[in-house]
């Protein structure tokens, strides 16, 4: 099938080379010219696993094109996937400016049947709000033109984004004309993973209702978590045994310094937000979102009752993406921690696998802060490791070494990556998060 993308983020950009990958033509429309620049050239702008490897290949087939002009994409083919961002507003709710952009700047153009598949995590009805807005363009130009909208959200987790996409949990289409349905069942005819069609309103509300129950099973772990703390237990093996319950699963039982990245913060928040616009009082999502502010908070203090004083102290930061595998800062617990941590006047020496760059953006080197090259160097001369993310690199890390060029052996893990027991018989003080 020939495809057309609008938007060349992490969702977009995996979606055209996996359906290149999977050999469909697929056209990108990015509106950010040296965005484009650099994917012609076969470099993918963010760290993803995978993908510049599969970018580079398809380009190669000649299946993946790029473009500035959504009039080129538009005129590739009439299967149009919405990829664009849909940031937070002040209120909490969604902005789908960028949405409302395609839809608008689409419907002033097409010259033929367009299917627009939100892929977008967009709120509840906003398939009617594209509707709406083509319809009048389409109304003003005097021109009858057929078009459908379909709901098809993204599932798949930065760090593990091409096999996500590849190898589903299921697919989610909300769609209302057969038109629609067939083009749809004939992109996903060879997926393996059950696919589930909806309405489009059912479909929207998936994506929302999903983020947030994750996002409400990390938080509720981190509080088992606290209390843990408090009376001795450990709460891994609490959530071993509860997760092993099929009615309760294991994944995202892993308790932590909380839950971050470009979509849990603000889809818990939307969704909390679309709840509130229709009367309806989820609270309980409320909490879920306060929890996790606090785990930040929570982390510094228990440095600081770990070292007393975190006055002219250096301490050594690992990890600052908001989770493994990705250079992805955006709301990441590290952007809570560090601030908090500069605040008690603490010297912090930083490092990272892939997110250096981004966080230098943010935070450039000064005089209580510098990035280090490599794990070794940061933990030199440090009086605690404090560890934000988990990523292989630190599971694998020489620790008989980390300790010989530390001040003060003291881990303090946020991610409960390393076994207690093992770091502590190398001689480690170690502080986890729930656990003995
Ligand atoms: P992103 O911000 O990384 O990428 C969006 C891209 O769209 C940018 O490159 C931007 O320049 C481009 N763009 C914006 N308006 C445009 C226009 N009019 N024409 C062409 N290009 C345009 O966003 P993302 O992380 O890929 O997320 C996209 C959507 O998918 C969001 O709604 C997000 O919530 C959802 N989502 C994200 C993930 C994830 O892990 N990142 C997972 C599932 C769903």
């Amino acid at each position: 099938m020939k495809l057309t993308v609008v938007g060349a983020g992490y969702v977009g950009l995996t979606t055209a080379v996996c359906f290149a990958h999977l050999g469909h033509e697929v056209m990108v429309v990015e509106k950010l010219p040296n965005k484009v620049e650099l994917l012609k050239e076969g470099k993918v702008p963010f760290y993803e696993p995978g993908l510049e490897e599969l970018l580079k290949e398809n380009l190669s087939l000649g299946r993946l094109s790029f473009t500035t002009e959504l009039k080129q994409g538009l005129n590739f083919s009439e299967v149009i996937f919405i990829c664009v961002g849909t940031p937070q507003n002040p209120d909490g709710s969604a902005d789908l400016s960028q949405v409302e952009e395609v839809a608008r700047e689409t419907a002033k153009i097409m010259e033929s049947y367009k299917l627009f598949v939100e892929k977008s995590t967009v709120p509840v009805n906003t398939h009617k709000l594209i509707k709406r807005t083509v319809e009048r363009y389409l109304q003003r130009r005097g021109k009858q033109i057929e078009f459908d909208v379909v709901s098809n959200p993204e599932f798949l987790r930065e760090g593990s984004a091409i096999k996500d996409f590849l190898e589903p949990d299921r697919i989610v289409v909300g769609v209302e004309s057969q038109r629609a349905r067939q083009i749809m069942e004939e992109l996903y005819r060879d997926f393996k993973c059950p696919i589930i069609f909806t309405d489009p309103a059912t479909s929207e509300l998936i994506k929302h209702a999903s983020n947030s129950f994750l996002a409400m099973k990390i938080s509720y772990i981190n509080m088992v978590a606290d209390l843990c703390e408090k009376v001795g237990a450990d709460v891994r093996l609490v959530a071993e045994g509860m997760g092993y319950d099929k009615r309760i699963g294991r994944e995202f039982l892993r308790a932590g310094i909380g839950w971050g990245g470009s979509c849990f913060p603000k889809d818990i928040k939307a969704f909390i937000k679309m709840a509130k616009d229709h009367g309806v009082d989820f609270s309980l999502l409320e909490e879920v979102d306060k929890i996790n502010q606090r785990r930040a908070v929570q982390f510094v203090e228990k440095v600081k009752n770990v070292l007393w004083s975190l006055k002219g102290k250096t301490l050594a930061v690992w990890g600052l993406s908001f989770k493994p595998n990705t250079d992805d800062i955006r709301e990441a617990p590290s952007l809570r921690i560090i601030p908090l941590l500069l605040k008690e006047g603490a010297f912090l020496k930083l490092y990272d696998p892939k997110a250096m760059e981004n966080f230098k953006a943010l935070y450039p080197p000064g005089k209580d802060l510098t990035y280090e090259k490599d794990i070794y160097k940061t933990v030199e001369g440090a009086s605690a490791l404090l560890i934000l993310t988990e990523w292989e690199e630190f599971e694998k890390a020489d620790l008989e070494r980390v300790k010989e060029l530390m001040e003060l052996p003291i881990i303090v893990d946020g991610r409960n990556m390393y076994d207690p027991k093992r770091v502590r018989e190398l001689g480690f003080e170690y502080y986890g998060v729930g656990v003995p």
